[in-house]
């Protein structure tokens, strides 16, 4: 019998090597997953479609209903499909595009392993928004631009407040590179910034453990972002990077002493 790995015409019958290159064998949901994700490729399934119902499916890859449930559920934490419970007209899976949602739960389990670091969600950070600040035209005169920057100096008008919460000003804070990011006006720059999110306002949230040294560093980060904000509207995307850089690099530093 000729070995998987050959030719059909080969003479290769060693178990052993046989053995060693075969799979795992694919779970039952998995094809329901390929299915659907053919389906997504080739057009037959788009945004907003509802997919067929559990039974359905599940005679359709010849498969149990807790199978095709398995499926469902995999494509709703990873923001492919949105499920909703009842029966009617609108129950089911429908298909929509989160793709931020599942890459972040994800993430934000493996920082919370230790085995993604702190280290490497700054580096990321840096990447992604120093990248993103230089790829992005800022032209005032378009509207959704402007409303970005108008949306970024409010975020930044309530940081300024000195009554505000800390775990206000981490969420704000996040949402506020996050914004910054879309201004590349690249979708995977931004999504990968939103499953990052927050990951960065928990670490930053966790590395200054008192009040007292937390307002200082409060401070810096105010005038840091008043700074980078300039820069960015003014079209200053070199700027904008390098602060963006050095106000990232700054606050890690600090968690480091
Ligand atoms: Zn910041």
């Amino acid at each position: 019998m000729p070995c998987k790995a050959c030719p059909a015409a080969c003479s290769c019958e060693d178990e052993a090597v046989t053995s060693k290159i075969a799979k795992p064998a694919p779970r039952a949901y998995e094809a329901v997953l390929q299915s659907i994700e053919a389906e997504l490729r080739s057009g037959a399934l788009k945004l907003g479609d509802q997919l067929p119902g559990e039974r359905t499916l599940a005679e359709k890859h010849g498969l149990s209903r807790a199978s095709v449930r398995d499926a469902i559920r995999i494509l709703d934490v990873l923001g492919v499909v949105r499920t909703s419970t009842g029966s009617g007209p609108n129950a089911g899976a429908v298909i929509i595009s989160q793709p931020a949602s599942g890459l972040a739960a994800a993430l934000r389990l493996h920082v919370a392993t230790r085995q993604l670091t702190v280290g490497e969600i700054v580096q990321t950070r840096i990447l992604l928004e120093t990248g993103a600040a230089e790829a992005a035209t800022v032209d005032p005169e378009d509207e959704a631009t402007r409303a970005k920057l108008d949306e970024a100096a409010g975020l930044l008008e309530l940081m300024d407040d000195p009554e505000l919460a800390r775990a206000d000003f981490h969420a704000l804070d996040a949402r506020f590179h996050v914004l910054l990011s879309s201004l590349a006006g690249n979708a995977v720059i931004e999504a990968m910034m939103e499953s990052l999110r927050l990951s960065i306002s928990d670490y930053v949230a966790e590395s200054i453990r008192s009040d007292e040294a937390w307002e200082p560093v409060a401070d810096v980060l105010r005038t840091q972002h008043h700074g980078i904000l300039a820069a960015v509207s003014a079209g200053e995307g070199k700027r904008a990077s390098q602060l963006l850089r050095e106000h990232i690099e700054w606050f890690y530093a600090e968690t480091q002493r």
